[in-house]
C-alpha cells in the first residue's frame, strides 16, 4: 500500500490499460478519479474498486476538457499527486487509404489533450512541490513502419514533450515519466478489426493490460531522489 494517502487521475479509465492502471493504483492505496467518455463503464469500474474511486465522464478531445478535469480533481480529491495521461486511439493506414477525417481527432486525443493536461496539472504540482505525471506512449514511437506515420509520429512528439517537461520541472519535486507499452490486447485494435484487418495482437502472444499497469504503478511508487522516467514494456515475442 505504498500509495496510501495519494490521489490519482487516470484518463481512458473505462477500458484496457487505463482501467487496469486504476485498479493497480487503488490497490496500492491511492484515491482514484476515473476519466473517459463512457459513464456506464466508469461506474462499473468504480463499483469494483469501491470507496477509493470516483468518476468523471469527459470527452478529452474538447479544448476545455483538461481544465474541467483539473477543476474536478481539485474539488473531489483535494490535492493531485498523480496524473496518468493514458486515453488514446489507434488509426493506422497506408497513405493511399488514410481517412483524413481521422487526423484531427487523433491529434486532439493522442497529443493535444495530453499536452494540455500535463501543463495544467504540472503548474499545480509545481506549486505544491510534489507530484507525478505519467504519459502513456508506445513502443511504436521509435518504430518506422508503413501505416504508422500519424500514430507513431504523435507518440514520438509526445515523448519529446514529456522529456522536456521532466527537464523543465527538474528540482521542483514533480516527477515526469513515460511508459511505452508493446502490443497489449485491448479494445484499441477494434477499429482495425472492424475494417477487416488483423489486429496487431493477433500476430504474437500479446501483453495484458495489467502488465502495463504494474509498470505505471512502479513509476508512481518511486521515492527519494529516484525518477523512473522511461519504461518500455515489450511482449516477450516482440521482435523489432
Ligand atoms: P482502449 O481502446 O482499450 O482504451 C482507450 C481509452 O481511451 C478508453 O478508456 C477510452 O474511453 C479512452 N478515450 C478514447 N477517446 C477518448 C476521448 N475522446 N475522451 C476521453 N477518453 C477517451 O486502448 P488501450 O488501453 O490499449 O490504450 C491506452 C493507451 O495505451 C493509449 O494511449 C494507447 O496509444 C497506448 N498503447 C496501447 C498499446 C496496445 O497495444 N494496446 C500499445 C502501445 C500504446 P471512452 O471510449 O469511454 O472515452
Amino acid at each position: 500500500m505504498t500509495l496510501t494517502g495519494k490521489t490519482a487521475v487516470i484518463t481512458g479509465a473505462s477500458a484496457g490499460i487505463g482501467a487496469a492502471t486504476a485498479q493497480r493504483l487503488a490497490q496500492s492505496g491511492a484515491q482514484v478519479l476515473l476519466v473517459a467518455r463512457r459513464q456506464d463503464r466508469l461506474d462499473a469500474l468504480a463499483r469494483d474498486i469501491g470507496a477509493k474511486a470516483t468518476t468523471l465522464a469527459l470527452d478529452l478531445s474538447a479544448p476545455e476538457a483538461a481544465q474541467a478535469m483539473l477543476d474536478a480533481a481539485v474539488e473531489r480529491l483535494g490535492r493531485i499527486d498523480i496524473l496518468v495521461n493514458n486515453a488514446g486511439i489507434l488509426r493506422t493506414s497506408h497513405v493511399d487509404a488514410f481517412d483524413l477525417a481521422e487526423l484531427e481527432p487523433l491529434i486532439a486525443i493522442n497529443y493535444t489533450a495530453v499536452v494540455r493536461a500535463s501543463m495544467l496539472f504540472a503548474r499545480v504540482m509545481k506549486a505544491q512541490g510534489s507530484g507525478q505525471i505519467v504519459n502513456i506512449s508506445s513502443i511504436g514511437a521509435s518504430l518506422t513502419a508503413a501505416g504508422t506515420g500519424v500514430y507513431g509520429g504523435l507518440k514520438a512528439a509526445l515523448e519529446r514533450f514529456t522529456d522536456v517537461l521532466r527537464i523543465e520541472l527538474a528540482g521542483s519535486g514533480v516527477r515526469v515519466g513515460l511508459v511505452a507499452p508493446g502490443t497489449t490486447t485491448t479494445e484499441i485494435f477494434g477499429d482495425m478489426k472492424a475494417k477487416g484487418q488483423p489486429g496487431w495482437d493477433e500476430f504474437i502472444p500479446p501483453l495484458a493490460p495489467d502488465d502495463i499497469a504494474r509498470a505505471v504503478a512502479f513509476m508512481c511508487e518511486q521515492s527519494g531522489n529516484a525518477n523512473a522516467a522511461r519504461i518500455h514494456i515489450y511482449a516477450t515475442a516482440e521482435s523489432f
